[in-house]
């Protein structure tokens, strides 16, 4: 496939800038920013690219992954994942995800390894790497005493250890959600016996094998894993918010699995009581409850928080008003399609710090940010799901296209991504196998021949 490499757009200014991970939005972030002549530098602690997408059968030393103390492995993958989005639609909007060269998995809903592969082009096709330190982690982010600039303090990770200070002009964070485990909260759950774990622990089904397994959640990870685990299992009960009609009630096309309503309480007899009045005596409980934004690194003196996992303020959830345009965030929000939204997140960052964009002033974009939380709180949206963006993603992506100059995302993703979601509610043991969209399918790869060079 030909060259998607973008002109390149010289910036008057030439900042140096830290960019903190190398996943997907780090790395969209650093080709978008060198595109402008920004000097950039990827922290990235890991020993490749690709972050959450690096499966590893590494586990941590807490399965459940409260213990601060705990060794902290980054991804949070398990082996037999596959995507949860169709490929057309969750590619970079200028690099499609489309099967390239031979030996890869060209299947619609590919394995993670395919993902990998794909953000190892990315990083090759437009020479990231030589701008990455890997191997080195952000250990502080402080704005320096004149207020102006960043120190950012690293740590060659293994070796020598070798910690270094450097000041840089503005920092990106870009260190990813999905690891660091919230838990649900379980009465008696200290003194029942069986063993816990969060889902960003769980690789694989052994383990399970003729046990009685709780799973907690509705996430795609949790129909994932409960059906993984069924695989080699005794039970396997869902205690799920989400879940509608009767309950308890058999998964259909499971003998060995069953829905429940949420949990009521833990006993130390072993056994779990679910509001529906329902009673097992379980083996092992795996949350699948989500993550926290979680910045250790990063000192603002009080300015920026992150409360019931609401990281405040951000104007349009990527620059604190205060601190803009020197400290930026890419990639908050969640029930997206991330990759198309970080390329558009940092196209507009890149056109702000080269000055070709206007930031309103400070007061303009805290005046926005209330108005934000306004929204939230007629939602009856909880704090937690400030950075939700289940019913305005696109209106989101639109408007960042709309700041840099650049159409609106394609209709065909957009139908795509509505669909694919409806199918993988409908059938959700087959969706990645069988759908009905044959014909948006069709439309992407017209569009893609055109983006060819
Ligand atoms: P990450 O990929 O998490 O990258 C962050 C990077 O920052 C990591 O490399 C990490 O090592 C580095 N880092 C963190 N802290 C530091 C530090 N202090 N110093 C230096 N480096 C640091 N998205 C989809 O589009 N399709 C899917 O099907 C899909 N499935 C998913 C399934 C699961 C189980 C999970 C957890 C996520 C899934 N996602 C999916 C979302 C996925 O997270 C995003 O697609 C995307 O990979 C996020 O990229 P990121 O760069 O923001 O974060």
């Amino acid at each position: 496939m030909a060259s998607f490499a973008p002109r390149p757009i010289p910036s008057p200014l030439h900042l140096r800038l830290a960019v903190v991970g190398a996943g997907a939005a780090g790395l969209v972030a650093a080709r978008e920013l060198r595109r402008e002549g920004h000097g950039v530098v990827v922290f990235e602690r890991g020993a490749s690219v690709g972050g959450t997408w690096v499966y590893t059968p590494a586990v941590e030393s807490d399965p459940l992954g409260t213990d601060p103390a705990r060794n902290i492995v980054h991804s949070s993958l398990y082996k037999s994942l596959r995507t949860n989005l169709p490929r057309e639609c969750m590619g970079f909007l200028d690099y499609p995800f489309v099967p390239r060269g031979s030996g890869g998995d060209a299947r619609r809903f590919p394995s993670h390894e395919e993902v990998l592969r794909y953000l190892e082009n990315f990083a090759e096709e437009f020479g990231l790497i030589e701008s990455i330190r890997f191997r080195t982690e952000v250990e502080r982010v402080e704005r320096e005493v004149d207020g102006k600039r960043w120190i950012v303090k690293s740590r060659e990770v293994g070796g020598g250890g070798e910690k270094k200070r450097e000041v840089y002009d503005g920092v990106v964070v870009c260190n990813g959600h999905y690891t660091e485990p919230r838990i649900a909260e379980i009465s008696g759950i200290d003194a029942w016996p069986g063993n816990q774990m969060h889902s960003h622990n769980y690789r694989v089904p052994e383990p399970f094998v003729n046990q009685a397994v709780i799973v907690i959640g509705s996430s795609a990870s949790a129909v994932d894993i409960s059906r993984d685990v069924a695989r080699l299992a005794k039970e396997v009960h869902i205690a799920s918010r989400s879940v509608t009609g009767r309950v308890p009630a058999k998964v259909p096309s499971y003998e060995n699995m069953w829905f429940h309503s949420t949990i009521e309480r833990a006993d130390r007899d072993g056994s779990v009581v679910f509001h529906d009045g329902s009673l097992v005596y379980a083996d092992v409980i795996i949350h699948c409850t989500g993550y926290k934004y979680y910045f250790p690194f990063l000192e603002t003196n009080g300015v920026l928080t992150v409360d019931d996992n609401q990281v405040s303020p951000l104007y349009k959830h990527v620059f604190p008003p205060q601190l803009a345009p020197s400290l930026s965030f890419i990639g908050l929000p969640w029930k997206v399609i991330p990759f198309p939204l970080v390329e558009l997140q940092c196209k507009w960052l890149a056109g702000i710090l080269s000055g070709r964009i206007e930031l309103p002033l400070e007061e303009e974009m805290l005046k926005d940010v209330k108005a934000d939380y306004q929204r939230l709180e007629m939602k009856g949206w909880p704090k937690r799901y400030a950075h939700n963006f289940s019913d305005f993603q696109f209106e989101y992506d639109d408007w960042l296209a709309e700041q840099c100059g650049l159409p609106p995302v394609e209709d065909w993703r957009k139908e795509m991504y509505v669909v694919a979601s409806k199918n993988r509610v409908a059938r959700p043991e087959v969706y990645r196998d069988e759908w009905d969209d044959d014909h948006l399918v069709e439309q992407s790869y017209k569009y893609f021949e055109n983006l060819v060079q």
